[in-house]
């Protein structure tokens, strides 16, 4: 039972049962003989703010749904239809011998498919082919009662902002959404999504499970690239790091920009010196204070060189050095630098794990927050202010290109937890004057409620609130999760 209380967020709950189905007729079969009885879903629990960290009631795991239905490379729109519980890495696997590629590519490769929905994830490429949700055709959800509503983009929209769906048993659910402005920026998954004549199935993408429970996805598959490149530069000072970014914001679409700040390569040498790092086969220099990962992919060769060559150029133009710099022109190369892509959260989450030894009260403590491109070097500059006058240790690492950083807070004792925990919020007020989003991919989940309500009025939270209940009436589906505690 203890492995079902936690996710990687480090927050443990309490339930009664845990209910492992492996079929939708399992499922239905279980809501309909536990009327009364919260329900916490469980994809692979790699989610990192506790949304799949029951409360009480019962767990419902989603691991056993774990089978590939169909892929279809052959269509005009190439698609696959999965079960919920299927790992992205199974996915990636089975999609290789078709030349096609799941596009948004979250780092971690142990997610399930239906958490990646439910939180609509994001990954590196996603500066180039944007979250999850853009990439889902189709979905089957069973609501808490044990009826099902099919969605196919294009299908059910909204007529401004009034909704009417209806289930197959027959039951009419309707209302009418909030008008809430989401940030205009290029991630954002706080809060239900929310626009006029929107496609439904957009308001089920990124609900954290609070609307009904993903049964069955069908995700586009775009044709995967015969070559892809990747490149890590490592920069001398984070002000020059910045400023590349920015030229390459500028530039050409690459497929991702992703960043390692001073504090997260210092984290990472400690366990490349300590023996205890996953991959030490990337070393970092001396003289590095900070380094950007760009990633390329095309057919040609000729145009990959082309790209490399104008990299170097804007690289050596912003002050970096060639000496500091790997380019990976091969697949198992390539695979090394995304594996210390991969290495940076999991070394703070490793060293979460070692503090709770004699702080029990520590958990993953890390902003997520996105804010428009003009913004970035300001926030930068807030982030590393806030850090020093505090005096916390932190690794700032994430998605740069999207001007989407993760500023994680590595406290040492619950006195750093809880000025930690104040600052996200003093920046999270900051960050939402100046237009961005409080979680741009992880959701919000049990812990970043109180964000949520830095971002939204509690009238704008209340009418949100509505749309749960049209659709969970009894709030008996992932209580807990984006609602701050007392709505009713
Ligand atoms: C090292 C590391 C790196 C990470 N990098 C990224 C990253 O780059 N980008 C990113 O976006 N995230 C990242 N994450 C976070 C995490 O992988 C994602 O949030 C992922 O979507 C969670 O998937 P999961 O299957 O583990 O879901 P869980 O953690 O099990 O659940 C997450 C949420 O989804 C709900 N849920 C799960 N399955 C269903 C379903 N079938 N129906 C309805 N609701 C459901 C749960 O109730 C919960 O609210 C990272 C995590 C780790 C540990």
């Amino acid at each position: 039972m203890a492995d079902y209380l936690h996710d990687e967020s480090r927050k443990t709950g309490s339930a009664d049962a845990v209910l492992l189905p492996e079929n939708e007729e399992e499922i239905i079969d279980i809501l309909r003989h536990s009327s009364g009885v919260p329900l916490t879903v469980q994809g692979a629990r790699t989610g990192l703010t506790a949304g799949s960290v029951p409360f009480g009631g019962s767990v419902l795991s989603l691991t056993r749904m774990d089978r590939i239905l169909r892929i279809e490379p052959d269509a005009e729109v190439p698609f696959a239809v999965v079960q919920p519980g299927v790992l992205l890495q199974t996915l990636r696997q089975a999609l290789k011998p078709y030349h096609l590629m799941f596009a948004p590519d979250p780092t971690e490769p142990t997610a399930s498919l239906g958490g990646l929905v439910a939180n609509n994830s994001s990954g590196a490429r996603s500066y180039r082919y944007g979250a999850v949700r853009g990439h889902i055709l189709g979905l089957t959800m069973l609501l808490r009662d044990g009826e099902k509503i099919t969605l196919e983009r294009g299908r059910e929209k909204t007529s401004g902002l009034d909704f009417s769906l209806r289930t197959e048993e027959g039951r009419e659910i309707a209302g009418t959404l909030p008008d809430i402005r989401m940030p205009a920026v290029k991630k954002h998954t706080a809060g239900y999504y929310i626009r006029p004549d929107m496609d439904l199935i957009d308001l089920m993408i990124g609900s954290e499970g609070t609307l009904g429970i993903v049964t069955s996805i069908t995700v586009r598959l775009l044709p995967q690239p015969a070559r892809t490149w990747g490149v890590l530069i490592f920069f001398d000072s984070e002000q020059k790091s910045l400023y590349f970014v920015k030229r390459m914001q500028e530039g050409a679409p690459v497929e991702a920009i992703e960043f390692f700040g001073e504090d997260t390569l210092s984290l990472m040498k400690e366990n490349q010196n300590a023996g205890t790092m996953l991959t030490d086969s990337v070393p970092i220099p001396e003289r590095a204070a900070c380094a950007v990962y760009v990633e390329y992919a095309s057919d040609s060769e000729e145009r990959l060189r082309e790209e490399l060559r104008r990299l170097a150029d804007i690289v050596s133009k912003c002050g970096g050095d060639p000496k500091m710099t790997w380019a990976a022109l091969d697949a198992s190369v390539l695979e090394r630098l995304k594996e210390f892509r991969h290495d940076a959260p999991v070394s703070v989450n490793e060293r979460i794990s070692a503090v709770r030894q004699t702080h029990p009260g520590i958990t993953k403590l890390a902003s997520d927050m996105s804010v428009p491109d003009d913004r970035l070097e300001e926030v930068f500059s807030m982030y590393r202010e806030g850090l020093r006058r505090e005096h916390l240790r932190s690794a700032i690492y994430g998605h740069i290109g999207s001007s989407h950083l993760h500023v994680n807070i590595l406290s040492r004792d619950m006195d750093d937890y809880e000025r930690g925990t104040r600052l996200i919020s003093e920046w999270a007020e900051k960050i939402t004057a100046m237009g961005g989003s409080v979680s741009a991919e992880h959701g919000i989940g049990k812990m970043k409620t109180g964000l949520l309500q830095i971002l939204y009025s509690e009238a704008d939270l209340r009418a949100m609130f509505e749309i749960k209940k049209a659709f969970d009436p009894e709030l008996l589906l992932n209580p807990g999760n984006i609602f701050p505690e007392g709505l009713k």
